[in-house]
């Protein structure tokens, strides 16, 4: 297959590079689930974004700078606080639906925002986003999408990216796709822990075939766990949004005694990290897998109206939110790092460019300040594209290009017998979780981290590299993302955001964003 643009992932950056895309030449959307299942439908709390009477763009900058700890990219903060109004209102012309109430938007306030700045949509703004962009981006004769298709590796050709190879999940059939420009929004990686928020398909795929292709990555150490993530003993997790505490829930122990207040002056607001490193104290002190949100303080017509997500699904497992506590327990949430790039979405490959949660803008430093990454996706996403567009004008798409044995570098690079068992692998990912969570979650140490490090690479001992199914191919693409997040925590020796080092407490002040890539 030939296009003049490739995008990896139909989230909200692949999408929102896909329509500034559509004007300038064929755009192909290949995702390895159905066309609309990705990190961006699931968002609940909202999209943060200058709006309110009392609030400026230098207010949302300082925000987002201060959460990022000192290791935010200036610029890349700047672009999108002043660009992310244009891009919501746009949306809104196209026909997106926020929350209002006579006529006036509904803004809600969350953690470390020192203003009232998140636009909502109920709590499933995110499906309300990618609705919107889905129809645009589909209207556009010259976007198609390719469901079902998995992206194993980068077509590398003289240093440059011409395109990926793809596994058609349904027939089994590989097949390159050629492109003038490759844009990767492959999303996070937050299947790599036991517990968190994200979707089955989070698995760091983009960011491990970058690695594989020489790229460099960024700030890999730095992994935002959601303080509230549901934990009832038993059920599966799910994200409890953080909107809830902006309308009053406050968290309590196992003994029902509140604590934030005695850990941090903002409370239930305090930034996520420090949330849920309290919150982890919080459990050690008391003991238990879990601590309450109580949102009893909320009236129950705001609870079902404007909670309907979180209502109904502590429903379904025996709880309802308006009399009953929520079990909850941080994990992992958002993936701060990834593939790195400048403002314009440019990777170190040329031709390759990335955007979303898989890049690495520095647009939130050490941490990233609640409901910035789907104003990112936008903002970021439309960038890329316009870059993309500017890299392929008077290119051609190379001719004469052919698979080669060679791009499929997970084959490539050991061969060994058959395929490993369904159970074996779903043991492996079951180790993978364990130790990211025991060794390399909210609080780590040299000691862990080296243990860590050490069970992955048994992990990755046992695998057999040769397989194409996904779930294979997944599985080693977890690995090689644990890795390259274990590598980058080890190498910073000092406590900052996301990163917490019980043997290096403070921070030691350094500005420097740990790179990684093949030596
Ligand atoms: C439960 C939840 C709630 C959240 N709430 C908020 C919120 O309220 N506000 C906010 O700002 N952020 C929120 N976030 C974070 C935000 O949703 C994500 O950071 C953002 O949507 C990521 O968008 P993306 O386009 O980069 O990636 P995604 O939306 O994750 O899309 C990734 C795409 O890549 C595809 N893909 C991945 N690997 C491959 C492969 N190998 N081959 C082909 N395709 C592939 C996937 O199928 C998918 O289409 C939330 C996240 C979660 C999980």
């Amino acid at each position: 297959m030939k296009t003049d643009f490739l995008i990896i992932g139909s989230g909200i950056a692949g999408l929102s590079a896909a329509i500034e895309l559509g004007s300038y030449g064929s755009v192909l959307i290949a995702t390895k689930d159905r066309y609309f299942e990705s990190s961006s439908s699931y968002a609940q709390g909202g999209i943060a974004v200058v709006i309110g009477e009392d609030d400026t763009i230098a207010h949302h900058m300082e925000d987002t700078l201060r959460a990022g700890g000192g290791l935010c990219r200036k610029k890349a903060v700047s672009i999108l606080v002043r660009e992310g109004p244009s891009f919501v209102e746009q949306l809104i012309r196209w026909g997106a639906h926020f929350d209002k109430s006579d006529g006036e938007f509904l803004i809600g306030l969350e953690g470390a925002h020192s203003r009232r700045r998140i636009l909502h949509f109920k709590d499933s703004t995110g499906e309300e986003i990618v609705r919107v962009l889905r129809e645009k981006a589909l209207e556009n004769p010259k976007i198609s999408k390719l469901p079902k298709h998995f992206v194993i590796d980068l077509m590398i050709r003289e240093e440059s990216c011409v395109g990926a190879v793809l596994l058609n999940e349904e027939s089994g059939e590989i097949c390159p796709v050629i492109a003038k420009a490759t844009i990767l929004a492959t999303g996070g990686a937050g299947q790599v822990y036991r517990r968190t928020s994200n979707p089955p398909g989070a698995t760091g795929d983009g960011i491990a075939a970058v690695y594989r292709s020489g790229g460099i990555l960024s700030d890999m150490e730095f992994i935002q766990f959601h303080p509230t993530i549901f934990a009832l003993p038993g059920a599966p997790s799910f994200l409890i949004t953080e909107a809830l505490r902006g309308e009053g829930a406050v968290l309590r122990n196992i003994r029902k005694k509140r604590f934030m207040p005695d850990y941090h002056p903002l409370g239930e607001l305090a930034p996520r990290d420090e949330l849920s490193r309290a919150i982890v104290s919080e459990m050690k002190r008391s003991g238990g897998e879990y601590v309450l949100l109580d949102a009893t303080s909320i009236r129950p017509a705001i609870l079902k109206e404007r909670f309907p997500t979180a209502y109904t699904a502590c429903l379904r497992y025996g709880l309802d939110i308006t009399k009953d506590l929520i079990p909850v327990s941080p994990g992992a949430h958002f993936m701060i790092g990834g593939v790195e790039t400048d403002t314009w979405g440019r990777a170190s490959i040329r031709g390759l460019f990335a955007a979303g949660e898989a890049a690495s803008t520095g647009v939130h430093g050490a941490n990233r300040l609640a409901s910035n990454s789907l104003l990112e996706g936008l903002v970021f996403g439309a960038r890329t594209g316009i870059a993309a567009a500017d890299f392929a004008k008077g290119h051609r798409i190379p001719p004469g290009i052919k698979l080669k044995a060679s791009d499929l570098k997970i084959q490539a690079q050991h061969h060994t017998s058959a395929s490993l068992k369904t159970a074996q692998l779903n043991r492996t990912r079951d180790e993978i979780k364990k130790t990211m969570w025991d060794h390399v979650g909210i609080i780590r140490s040299a000691t862990s981290l080296e243990n860590a490090l050490k069970e992955i690479d048994l992990q990755a001992s046992l695998m057999d590299p040769y397989g194409v199914n996904r779930n294979e191919l997944e599985t080693l693409n977890m690995l090689t993302t644990a890795k390259l997040i274990v590598l980058s925590a080890l190498k910073r020796r000092e406590s900052v955001g996301a990163h917490y080092r019980e043997d290096f407490p403070l921070w030691g002040g350094k500005r420097r964003h740990i790179r990684v890539r093949v030596s």
